[in-house]
């Protein structure tokens, strides 16, 4: 039989986006349900990386200190290339670093990132979460309010809908007919007992070694009990529509030719599940009257700067403030004002992640050499330019008078 339930506030989606939405609009005093697809709330087992862009977020929602118990602080990012083995750049994450953003980088296991969210929405009385419900249908209605179709036949009526409900998103076709585009990069990662690998590497470093059409990400992760690795690479037998591509043949196949400590590190990947990478072309609107996506649906990103994550936590971090401060004003109102301060720069970051990750799989020699020379005169203290990306959007403004 089909029920109708109302609800204030709904959040479509009970991911990183989905849970910290939910606790910075609570925070504002607001009564919200978060409906999540899965028949538990969690995250995959693999590591994320967040910048002082994020977790000056985690601290504004009160959920850092708990997170943060299980994290690391890693004192450096480290550029390493893959074929040849050698150091090609490092940016310092010390004193410096935390005093410039206020806020420390940070890796953790995803799970112990969602855990924290979680158990802090369940703290909060003003939060519903509500699993088994996958939503299949948003309709605005009558202007004000917005009905949710899920499949068991549950209908929702809301007077605000966050649809937090990443790549594939069910909202997004209220804004675009665009589909996710296919970078025929794939991935493989996972994170280990330290127990089960033998890790060359230090444990205070990101270490992402780079080379033509590949890539490995490594760092430790839950108080250095675990160590996270990702390899990344580009599938020749790309096939549109297939999932016969990518597969762990053509993972040994493109590390192979990769130095002796790379290739080492390989041996340790799963292989059971690949991850093909997907983004989105960005978009000129995410809001529509009472309705507005968040993190992924709204911005979906190839994972090469580290920021997917982070931007969906700015996201919250700018509608929390707004919520906050237009008390007198409509929803419709905040939600404009937000899509005004968040597309802009969530879309750079989007078209940034593709560039990035054209310079850090370069194939071209003439390129390799240009992009190696100009790293290997990067200065480990130079933080100039990742201010655009680290400093932070909400709160406390980088320093950014010298990039010293
Ligand atoms: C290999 C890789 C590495 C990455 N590394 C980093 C990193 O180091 N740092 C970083 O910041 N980011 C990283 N990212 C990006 C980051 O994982 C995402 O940007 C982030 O998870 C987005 O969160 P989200 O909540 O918006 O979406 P999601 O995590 O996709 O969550 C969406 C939620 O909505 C639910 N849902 C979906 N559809 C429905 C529906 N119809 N009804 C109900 N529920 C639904 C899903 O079950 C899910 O729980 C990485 C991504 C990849 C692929």
């Amino acid at each position: 039989m089909t029920q109708i339930k109302e609800a204030p506030f709904i959040i479509v989606g009970g991911g990183i986006g989905g849970l910290a939405s939910a606790l910075g609009v609570a925070g504002t005093g607001r009564n919200v349900v978060v409906l999540e697809q899965a028949p538990e709330f969690g995250e995959i087992g693999a590591g994320i990386q967040l910048a002082p862009n994020a977790t000056a977020v985690l601290k504004q929602l009160g959920v850092f200190d708990t997170i943060a118990q299980h994290a690391v602080f890693p004192k450096r990012l480290v550029l390493m290339d893959a074929m040849k083995g050698t150091e090609l750049a490092s940016l310092d994450l010390g004193d410096a670093f935390l005093e410039r953003y206020g806020a420390p980088y940070m890796v953790l296991h995803r799970s112990d990132l969602h855990k924290g969210l979680l158990e802090a929405c369940i703290a909060d009385s003003r939060i519903s979460l509500v699993n088994n419900q996958t939503v299949v249908s948003v309709t605005p209605v009558g202007g004000q309010r917005t009905e949710l179709t899920c499949q068991d036949g549950t209908t929702y009526i809301a007077e605000a809908v966050l649809g937090a409900d990443g790549l594939w998103s069910k909202t997004r076709p209220l804004f675009s007919d665009d589909q996710p585009v296919c970078s025929q990069y794939v991935a493989y990662r996972g994170a280990l007992p330290m127990s089960e690998i033998q890790v060359e590497a230090s444990m205070d470093d990101v270490i992402m070694w780079i080379g033509p059409n590949l890539h490995l990400v490594q760092y430790p992760v839950r108080s250095k009990e675990l160590y996270n690795q990702v390899v990344v690479f580009k599938s020749f037998k790309y096939k549109e529509g297939s999932d016969d591509w990518g597969t762990p043949d053509e993972l040994d196949e493109h590390f192979g030719p990769c130095c002796e400590a790379v290739r080492n590190a390989v041996t340790y990947i799963q292989r059971q599940r690949r991850w093909p990478m997907y983004d989105r072309e960005p978009i000129d609107s995410w809001v529509d009257g009472n309705i507005a996506l968040i993190g992924d649906a709204a911005h979906p990103m190839l994972q090469y700067l580290a920021q997917g994550g982070c931007q969906a936590l700015e996201d919250v971090a700018c509608l929390t403030e707004l919520l906050s401060n237009h008390e007198g004003g409509s929803t419709a109102e905040v939600f404009q004002a937000y899509q005004q301060e968040r597309l802009s720069r969530a879309s750079e970051v989007q078209r940034s992640a593709r560039k990035w990750g054209d310079i850090i799989h370069a194939v071209d020699p003439t390129t390799i050499l240009l992009r190696d020379t100009i790293m290997k005169n990067h200065k480990p203290h130079e933080f100039g330019y990742v201010d655009w990306l680290y400093g932070r959007r909400y709160g406390a403004a980088p320093k950014t008078a010298s990039s010293q």
